[in-house]
């Protein structure tokens, strides 16, 4: 298994990918969607509402972390089906903002092949280099 710590990780030629706005990854299996105080605050003025009102309304728990929740279908609950859009975009948590470039996702082209059959916009479009990719990383910790 490669570590991100590695000079030279499996994707050091880069990895293409560009998003087709197909919103799959906005719907379907239950997940997390975690978001730091910071960008609840982003959410919030967004959204022009007050802190509780966001909990109240938008916000479950998932491992025992705040994490925006989902419709009964599975979508996230800024998920648009009629434009297949993001109601928040602009705003929108660093964990969405970075897919599919995850510690995790990246740990090895195993992973990475899981990811991009759940995703039809891994291997395609932009070629974005390890220097770009390292970058994304270090906006998640
Ligand atoms: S599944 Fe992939 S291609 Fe579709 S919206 Fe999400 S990131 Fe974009």
């Amino acid at each position: 298994m490669n570590s991100l710590a590695e000079l030279s990780p499996w994707w050091s030629e880069g990895l293409r990918f560009s998003c087709i706005g197909c919103g799959r990854c906005c719907r379907g299996e239950p997940g997390a969607i975690y978001f730091t105080e910071g960008e609840e605050e982003k959410i919030c003025d967004h959204l022009k509402i007050s802190k509780e009102r966001f909990r109240a309304e938008y916000v479950t728990h998932r491992w025992g972390d705040p994490s925006i929740g989902e419709k009964a279908n599975g979508e996230c609950l800024f998920y648009d089906p009629a434009t297949a859009r993001c109601a928040i975009y602009q705003v929108r948590p660093t964990q969405c903002r970075t897919w599919p470039f995850w510690e995790d996702i990246l740990e090895s082209p195993d992973q990475w092949a899981w990811a991009s059959r759940r995703c039809p916009g891994i291997d395609e479009g932009r070629l974005w280099t390890e220097s770009e990719i390292r970058s994304i990383l270090e906006d998640q910790l």
